[in-house]
């Protein structure tokens, strides 16, 4: 895991993988998700950001090894099972899984604090009332609150410890 040149708290998804890399950025993990390319840039990206990878496919795993690119294959049936494997891996290596403060999980945009004022019109009343703190994306906009999303992340989090 702790090879040379692999950041452990940055990964790059596989195409498969599109509803992981959301729920990872949202739990605070630097996130990207490789749709186009193939497995070739997918490789070239991980080298150059220094991501492990994420994959559900063992040919690129093994591809990976060989150019000394840290890839965990994941074979869980859910976002929770996978969020779980990692958890195993980075514990089996003995390496810590560190988080830092939620990112935007559409685009991994960093979020920035908003109050109630800042937001009148833009959400709907009735979250606008219910709730406080309010969080924006820098890159692209969209808004988050503490919602039944958060109530979400928060389970798939205890997977992490
Ligand atoms: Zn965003």
């Amino acid at each position: 895991m702790r090879r040379r040149g692999t950041d452990p708290t940055r990964f790059v998804a596989d195409a498969m993988l599109g509803s992981l890399a959301r729920k990872l950025r949202a739990l605070g993990f630097d996130t990207t998700y490789y749709r186009t390319g193939g497995d070739q840039g997918l490789l070239d990206a991980a080298v150059q950001e220094r991501r492990v990878i994420l994959t559900s496919d063992r040919a690129l795993a093994a591809a990976a090894g060989k150019r000394n690119v840290t890839a965990l294959l994941m074979a869980g049936r859910s976002d929770g099972d996978r969020v779980s494997a990692i958890a195993a891996a980075y514990r089996r290596m003995g390496v810590p899984l560190a988080r830092s403060d939620p990112f935007c999980s559409l685009c991994g945009g960093e979020l920035e604090a908003l109050r109630r004022a800042d937001v009148a019109g833009r959400v709907p009343g009735s979250v606008e009332r219910r709730h406080r703190a309010f969080f924006r994306c820098a890159a692209c906009d969209k808004l988050y609150w503490r919602g039944s999303h958060w109530k979400k992340l928060r389970s798939l989090a205890r997977r992490l410890s």
